[in-house]
């Protein structure tokens, strides 16, 4: 933290960025939102519209739309900046433009002598987050990107219609990839204190396993369900954001499934992945190995190689 007041600059003004904003705003967050965009004219805009919220928010917050050298003094940079899939265009062209978009980022908020911790939300983020590391010369522990935190969410909102329980008493992960290749180890699934899988088989086929397979496989394809219905995913995300934000200006050594660097961790090294990490105001302060099935461990390292195989055909 480099201030006493909470700073934080958003760079991409569009549907992610905008939902973190305003549940940052009607959370009270933070002191100072800074907004960038490459349409400078949306930026203004957007600072226009939230401010004129400020009468009826909680708390008072300073909100403009800004430059790359507000960035010096502040906590935390949030990337939402990206650009959409054209049609026909493969997942690596997608990629290989979004590195672009980063690099004309990167550059300038590092320039600015900004000593914070970035937080990527932007698609496929693993790698985003990967390429911000790189890009910045930061240590990775100040590099996170939103990871599985959303699908970790959304897991145990599912698990908790199941169970017909509080999901705050479900306690789950999603891991590895942002994407596709996610899973859920079962065997580290519990309702309180309970393992799901003892809870399945002591329930006389009232909860099945198969059951739980339907649920990873509803999680994995919740974003295209929302993409088809409305367009964009957004709400969640941003208020995964603004959790993650929370946590790092509480110091609240909080734990969540968030895309961080591994250094040997689960036997992975160098791939930025979505792990549960305990955060707090340095960024991500550990990262937690979980004791995995041979089975769940070979789904992890598979993830993390499809991961680290797309990273290294991207020319940077
Ligand atoms: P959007 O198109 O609404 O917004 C993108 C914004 O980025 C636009 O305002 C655009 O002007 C801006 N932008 C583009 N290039 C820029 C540059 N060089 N500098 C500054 N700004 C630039 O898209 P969205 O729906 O807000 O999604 C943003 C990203 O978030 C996408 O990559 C999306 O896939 C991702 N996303 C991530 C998660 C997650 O769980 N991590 C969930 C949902 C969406």
């Amino acid at each position: 933290m480099t201030t006493d007041k909470r700073k934080v600059v958003l760079i991409g003004c569009g549907m992610v960025g905008m939902s973190y904003a305003y549940a940052m705003l009607n959370q009270g967050i933070c002191d100072e939102l800074v907004l960038i965009d490459v349409d400078e004219k949306r930026a203004k805009g957007e600072a226009m519209d939230l401010n004129h919220g400020l009468a009826f928010a909680g708390n008072n917050m300073k909100i403009y739309a800004g430059e790359y050298k507000d960035c010096s003094d502040a906590d935390i940079v949030a990337i939402c900046a990206g650009v959409a899939q054209k049609p026909g265009e493969t997942r690596l062209d997608l990629l290989q433009r979004n590195a672009a978009v980063f690099r004309s980022i990167i550059d300038p908020v590092t320039e600015s002598g900004f000593n914070g911790i970035f937080l990527v939300a932007t698609n496929p983020v693993d790698i985003m987050a990967r390429i911000t590391c790189s890009l910045s010369g930061f240590n990775p522990r100040r590099v996170i990107g939103t990871g599985t935190a959303l699908d970790t969410a959304r897991l145990r909102y599912c698990l908790g219609e199941y169970f017909n329980v509080d999901s705050r008493n479900m306690h789950a992960y999603v891991l590895g990839e942002h994407g596709d290749s996610e899973f859920v180890p079962w065997s580290q699934a519990m309702l309180a204190t309970k393992p799901v899988l003892e809870l399945c088989d002591e329930s006389n086929n009232k909860y099945k396993r198969e059951d739980l397979d339907g649920i990873t496989e509803e999680v994995r394809t919740a974003a295209y369900k929302i993409i088809d219905a409305k367009r964009a995913t957004y709400y969640g995300i941003g208020m995964a954001m603004t959790r993650i934000t929370k946590a790092i200006f509480g110091n609240e050594n909080s734990v969540l499934t968030l895309s961080a660097k591994l250094r040997g961790e689960y036997g992975v090294k160098d791939v930025y992945v979505g792990v549960p990490c305990i955060i707090n105001r340095n960024g991500i302060q550990k990262v937690l190995e979980l004791k995995l099935t041979d089975e769940e461990k070979d789904k992890f390292v598979q993830s993390c190689r499809t991961l680290d195989e797309s990273y290294k055909e991207l020319q940077l």
